[in-house]
């Protein structure tokens, strides 16, 4: 895997295949998989079928809940409970290693705690390209079990792993699933520097998510420190919206339908929801697979290390509403598109959802946004000549979306009025 000039990771294919096609069998992204393997319908069928639950957009799942570890919490993004889960693991002797996103000389990288000491200074997003590349390779050598944390595409990459290597299917013990809006360019923490002030070249410890206690869990800031170690920071709600507009996300990040990690033996997301959100301190949604992940769950409960409640399926939708939303709906759109031009398209689920004009126009704002926005920052490298060229984009895409918000809320009102 190199980092391209885009600031993502890729494959760097410099000879042809010699491994007999196991590289892309393993790809989330394949465009022609087996089979037994097409879609994470077919794979959570091989690895999650002790989950008696099923809903479309949620996948196969045991409980949905939401809240805290009293522990973890303030050290942690959202509510600690992937910290709390894996602590539980080493602790009860299921897991040796842990494999997850630890602090670098290139910023973050994938590496292995052997102890809940070296586990605690995992926590914590990093939204900073990562890859499994070299721990990956290590894995064998490591004495017992370990347990990996990813996003949807990299959980999907271990299970399909999995799938074709028996080894890995027992080592690899449990997966936490990060529930994710879309992976980020490394030109992202680049951009966030320069716009707290510090030279793009000299930043250093980018922290993506420090929390305001005494406000709103949105209202996180953005910190670096500059070149004498001083920390800046900014709060996130002044920079814009970094999520909805596509800003350095990557390509492949528009043609995934997994918004829940469907196939880890947990998922692990922000609840963006009231009351939850209200509370600085950071609440998870959580969405339960294995009955071990339900077992320490329900354990956390009794002996009262976790504080959490059951949610129903429609409330954890609605705190993903905004994802669902864009990978789901629009997709069939984005892939018509792509399909047009020649390019090679994996089997994907939801795409027959019709969508409106104003929302085709949506779609095809964010896409030139997400592909502008690696353009332009590729040349500037400076955030207040990035906003200058991005301004107009931004102005036109925020405006229609708020015309659709509009549009939305008084189809709703009179749907109320008039259907019973
Ligand atoms: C790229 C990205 C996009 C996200 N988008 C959304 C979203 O749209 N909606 C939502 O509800 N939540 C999203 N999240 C998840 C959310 O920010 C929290 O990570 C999640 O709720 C877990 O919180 P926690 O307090 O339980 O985790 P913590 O206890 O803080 O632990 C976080 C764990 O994740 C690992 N980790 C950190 N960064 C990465 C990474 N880049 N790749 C893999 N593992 C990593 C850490 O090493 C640690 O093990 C996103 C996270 C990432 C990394």
């Amino acid at each position: 895997m190199k980092v391209n000039k885009n600031g993502f990771y890729v494959a760097s294919v410099d000879n042809r295949c010699t491994c007999g096609g196991k590289c892309i069998s393993v790809c989330p992204f394949n465009p022609e998989p087996s089979a037994s393997l097409r879609t994470e319908h077919e794979i959570s069928a091989i690895f999650l079928n002790e989950a008696p639950n099923f809903n479309k957009k949620i996948g196969r799942y045991i409980s949905t809940y939401a809240g805290y570890s009293i522990k973890n919490r303030l050290s942690s993004s959202s509510g600690g409970i992937a910290t709390y889960i894996l602590s539980e693991l080493l602790a009860r002797g299921e897991i040796q290693h842990v494999i997850s996103v630890k602090g670098s000389d290139t910023h973050y990288e994938y590496a292995i705690s052997n102890n809940i000491e070296e586990l605690q200074t995992t926590a914590k997003t990093k939204y900073y390209p990562v890859t499994l590349n070299s721990v990956f390779d290590k894995l064998q050598e490591l004495d017992g079990n370990v347990a990996i944390v990813g996003v949807a595409c990299f959980i999907k990459a271990i299970r399909l792993a999995q799938a074709n290597d028996l080894k890995l299917k027992q080592k690899i013990k449990f997966l936490v699933g990060i529930i994710c809006g879309g992976i980020k360019s490394s030109f992202f923490a680049e951009y966030l520097a320069s716009k707290v002030g510090v030279d793009v070249d000299e930043y250093s410890e980018p922290e993506f998510r420090i929390k305001d206690i005494n406000s709103t869990a949105s209202d996180y800031s953005f910190g670096c420190l500059d070149k004498f170690k001083n920390q800046k920071t900014i709060k996130m709600r002044t920079v814009g919206d970094m999520w909805g507009t596509g800003l350095f996300k990557a390509n492949a990040c528009d043609y995934c339908d997994d918004v829940t990690a469907e196939l880890a033996d947990v998922s692990l997301g922000d609840a963006w929801l009231e009351p939850f959100s209200n509370d600085g301190r950071g609440t998870n949604v959580i969405v339960t697979r294995s009955l071990l992940a339900e077992k320490i769950i329900q354990d956390g409960i009794e002996k009262d290390d976790l504080n959490i409640e059951k949610l129903s399926e429609d409330r954890f939708i609605v705190s993903q509403q905004g994802s669902f939303n864009h990978r789901h709906d629009g997709l069939g759109f984005r892939i018509e598109r792509s399909k047009k031009k020649g390019i090679p398209i994996p089997p994907k689920r939801f795409t027959d959802i019709k969508i409106s004009p104003l929302i085709k126009i949506i779609q095809i704002m964010r896409m030139r946004t997400r592909y502008k926005s690696l353009e332009v920052w590729g040349e500037t490298r400076n955030a207040v000549s990035f906003d200058n060229k991005m301004e107009r984009d931004l102005y036109w895409l925020k405006a229609v979306t708020k015309i659709n918000h509009y549009h939305r809320a008084v189809i709703k009102r009179i749907r109320k009025a008039f259907i019973k």
